[in-house]
């Protein structure tokens, strides 16, 4: 069926909507804030939600901050939530590794979240930072290759995330290691880019991804939304009941299909990166894992509903 405009709904239809409700996930950048910045109105819903009763977690595929950091982000712009209520693919990564048990070292191709989440869990890593080996002629390269500079022994998982220091070295170092069949390969997440105000392209951690699983041919295994983990992790440790969910999200190829597979309710806003004709081209093209319930210009647009 054809997601509906939320503004489209009479006031009765919103209220028993929201009134059928006892959690929200929502996504944070494009829908709460864009980089630093907190979308207006944004706080007003998500504290209405729970002022309302209702439990609410904000789930973000990013991988450079902890949940505790991401908790003192949301908290600073104005967002009553705890730790325990804000999840990133930096501590999923933590916990999926700590679910399969993994004794190993992690070489890990993404920043000190990453590092700091996983040494939570008992894991060493290596490789955070900028890579020793500069190289700057292609015939170093090679050299590094065939001496195998820095690899180290007992390396079971390489884990890429969002990486400003991803280097050539970096990409030979995780190949290598997977040239061992035994060592698994994880992507925190796939996002090809993330938005930001303005007209500047940043590109996201699934370049980094893409440049290993071709280089390796190996499929990486995805934390974050919207891989069956990331649902395994956000319904069942939290206890949520997906009927009576919603999840927010602006994105239909990360938030909308993470909230369709996990049959939740889904509410797409217009604020990030899935614009009006995305979503008219999914729907033409009968892509009903990626539609939407409801969309919205702007998550500003419920700030009303919280008040009855
Ligand atoms: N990855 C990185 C590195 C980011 O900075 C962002 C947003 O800032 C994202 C992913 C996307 O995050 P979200 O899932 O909250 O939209
Ligand atoms: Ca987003």
């Amino acid at each position: 069926t054809s997601p509906i405009p939320w503004l489209s709904l009479s006031k009765e239809e919103k209220k028993k909507f929201i009134s059928s409700l006892d959690s929200v996930v929502s996504d944070c950048d494009g829908v709460l804030w864009l980089g630093s910045k907190v979308i207006p109105g944004a706080t007003e819903v998500m504290n209405g939600f729970k002022t309302l009763g209702k439990s609410i977690f904000l789930l973000t595929n990013n991988s450079t901050k902890s949940n505790e950091e991401l908790s003192r982000k949301s908290a600073g712009l104005g967002f009553n939530t705890t730790e325990d209520e804000s999840i990133g693919t930096a501590r999923l990564t933590a916990l999926y590794l700590k679910s399969i048990d993994f004794k190993k070292k992690a070489y890990v191709i993404a920043g000190v979240a990453v590092e700091n989440e996983l040494k939570s869990v008992g894991i060493e890593c290596i490789g955070v930072g900028p890579d020793v080996f500069q190289v700057r002629q292609h015939c170093e390269a090679i050299e590094l290759m065939s001496q195998q500079n820095g690899i180290e022994e007992g390396v079971g998982a390489v884990v890429v995330g969002y990486d400003l220091h991803f280097s050539y070295p970096k990409l030979q170092k995780a190949c290598t290691y997977l040239a061992d069949p035994e060592c698994i390969l994880i992507a925190t997440n796939t996002d090809e880019r993330f938005p930001l105000p303005g007209r500047v392209f940043a590109p996201g951690c699934g370049a980094f991804v893409a440049a290993v699983a071709v280089a390796t041919g190996r499929k990486p295994l995805v934390m974050g939304k919207p891989s069956p983990f990331a649902i395994d992790l956000v319904l069942r440790a939290k206890g949520l009941n997906p009927e009576k969910s919603m999840m927010i999200g602006d994105r239909c190829d990360t938030d909308i299909a993470f909230g369709n597979s996990a049959n939740m309710k889904t509410l797409l806003v217009l604020t990030g990166v899935t614009d009006l004709e995305m979503l008219k081209r999914f729907e033409n093209d009968n892509k009903t894992d990626l539609l939407p319930t409801y969309y919205v210009p702007s998550i500003a647009d419920l700030v009303d509903d919280m008040n009855e």
